[in-house]
């Protein structure tokens, strides 16, 4: 492992923690010009919902303050990479802060223990892992997906396969600069109160922020804790399950002896299989589990790119048949039983970030990814909404189930204790009725749906399955009382 160089990065400013970045004076506001900007339709991930909007690509934090002027009617929305699903990165009619051209890691403190890096909020994941995974360092919290920005992590307050035991990214921030509606910049630490109501008023913008979703301030910079690892590589155990109960069984009594767990289950199969799946948990190898070759770099990044899925496909691409074929094919093609198999990053995390734009196979309709949780004791409740999906005729092939643990005190975080399931679901007619039928169950058990994912709820199906939403509500009214941040989400669910 290399020892952390001072200057690994060129805008390293030599160490320490504070933000390299212009502190912006209230009331800047008014005082900046207008940036000239475009309008053209943006949309989120599932490419269902797409929305004209004006477009600021902000190359500083002086843009972003300048931008703010042309917020006023419709507010302004930030925006990392578009990752979230449905209309939480999107302003229609409004403004949009396209916020990855901050894209600088500013310094690494690799002696303090945690270990931290202070870096702008369009910075990458994927950037920021093939930056440090060659000294050994490691992002606590990994989503799906590489290709989310620091800002966008914290804004949704991200999860990954290690939730049970890391919880999610908000918990490893040290602290963020906001921009704040008045155009000042504040920075603020993570608070070591352990309850909403022992914290002061900047304890509560971290938290509101956290989970916020963009709806407190643009996030231009933060310090997130990291981890370190001797490896860039996963020992990882595998097991196909017959069907629902046996997956849930086995997750129950076995994920707390793993630091990563997660679940692909067959959504199309019905009868005696049903919900059968492949369940694959690991840990972070140790450089003595590598074989010699793999020893020799143990921390290369192995991350290959097939290329771009081309704008061609047609709607209806997920049918039965195609469906049905992959299934099969992903359920077969894992192992019955394999215990401590080496597996890269891309391999145990990101096996979907090897195409590029892979969303496009869903066609111009564009598809819905619906996430909800709910607590363990809803067992049932959780089978009945799972055997809804898979007799509902609607057809999804990236099905994921996890185990989460316990929360922060972030007052719109998604995660809670409890069981967690995510489906893929094409725009077809029909989608709503199912959508809204797994709303009531999911809520009558005091269980939610995820933000980032969400492109549909109502405003009172959101109050009733968030019900911190006027602590967040308190947080805002102080942080931004015109509501200068806005977005689609936010209008349509009258936050
Ligand atoms: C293939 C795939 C897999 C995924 N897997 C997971 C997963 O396992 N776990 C999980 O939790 N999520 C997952 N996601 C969702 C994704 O991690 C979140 O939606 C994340 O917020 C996307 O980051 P982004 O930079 O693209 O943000 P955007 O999608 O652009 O924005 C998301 C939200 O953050 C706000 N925001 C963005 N940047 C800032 C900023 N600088 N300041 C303030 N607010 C900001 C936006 O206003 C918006 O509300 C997955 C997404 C995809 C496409």
């Amino acid at each position: 492992m290399k020892a952390f160089p001072v200057n690994a990065f060129p805008s390293m400013p030599g160490g320490g923690s504070d933000l390299d970045l212009p502190h912006i004076r209230p009331s800047g506001v008014e005082e900046q010009p207008p940036i000239p900007q475009k309008l053209i339709e943006i949309h989120g991930w599932g490419r269902a919902a797409g929305a004209m909007s004006h477009l600021h690509a902000i190359d500083s934090v002086a843009d972003a303050v300048s931008a703010l002027r042309s917020g006023a009617g419709r507010g302004v929305t930030p925006r990392g990479l578009g990752r979230s699903y449905g209309d939480a990165a999107q302003n229609s009619g409004g403004t949009t802060l396209d916020l990855t051209h901050l894209d600088k890691i500013l310094s690494v403190d690799a002696a303090s223990e945690p270990p931290t890096v202070t870096l702008q909020a369009g910075v990458s994941i994927d950037t920021l892992m093939k930056a440090l995974l060659p000294f050994g360092l490691w992002v606590p919290v990994l989503p799906g997906t590489r290709q989310v920005t620091i800002g966008g992590a914290i804004a949704a307050d991200v999860h990954g396969k290690n939730h049970h035991t890391q919880g999610s990214f908000g918990n490893h921030v040290r602290s963020f600069d906001l921009l704040m509606a008045d155009g000042s910049v504040k920075t603020l630490e993570r608070p070591t109160g352990g309850s909403w109501e022992a914290l002061d008023d900047d304890g509560r913008l971290f938290w509101g922020t956290i989970g916020g979703m963009g709806l407190t301030g643009a996030i231009v910079g933060a310090v997130v804790e990291l981890q370190r690892v001797e490896t860039a590589y996963f020992t990882v155990d595998t097991d196909r399950c017959s069907d629902i109960d046996d997956l849930m069984a086995r997750m129950s009594t076995g994920d707390d002896a793993y630091n990563y767990s997660v679940a692909w289950f067959d959504a199309v199969t019905k009868g005696r299989h049903m919900g059968r799946a492949v369940l694959t948990r690991g840990d972070k190898a140790k450089l003595s589990q590598l074989d010699p070759k793999r020893r020799r770099e143990p921390l290369k990044f192995v991350a290959p790119s097939f290329g771009t899925i081309p704008e061609v496909f047609p709607n209806r691409m997920v049918n039965k048949l195609t469906a049905k074929a992959f299934s099969e094919f992903w359920f077969r093609k894992a192992p019955k039983h394999q215990v401590g198999a080496l597996q890269n990053i891309t391999a145990f995390f990101h096996p979907l970030d090897i195409v590029a734009e892979w969303n496009r196979v869903y066609g111009p309709n564009g598809f819905l990814q619906y996430q909800f949780v709910v607590p363990f004791s809803a067992h049932e409740t959780f089978k009945r909404c799972f055997e809804m999906i898979v007799n509902s005729g609607h057809l999804s092939c990236l099905n994921v189930l996890k185990r989460f643990g316990p929360g922060n005190l972030s007052p719109l975080s998604f995660p809670m204790p409890g069981w967690t399931l995510t489906v893929d679901l094409p725009i077809e007619p029909g989608l709503d009725k199912l959508c809204d039928a797994l709303d009531e169950e999911v809520v009558s058990v005091g269980g939610r749906v995820y933000l980032a994912k969400d492109s549909r709820l109502t405003a009172e199906r959101f109050r009733q399955m968030y019900p911190r939403l006027d602590d967040f509500l308190a947080v805002r009214r102080q942080a931004d009382p015109e509501h200068l941040f806005s977005s689609d989400l936010a209008r349509r669910l009258a936050i």
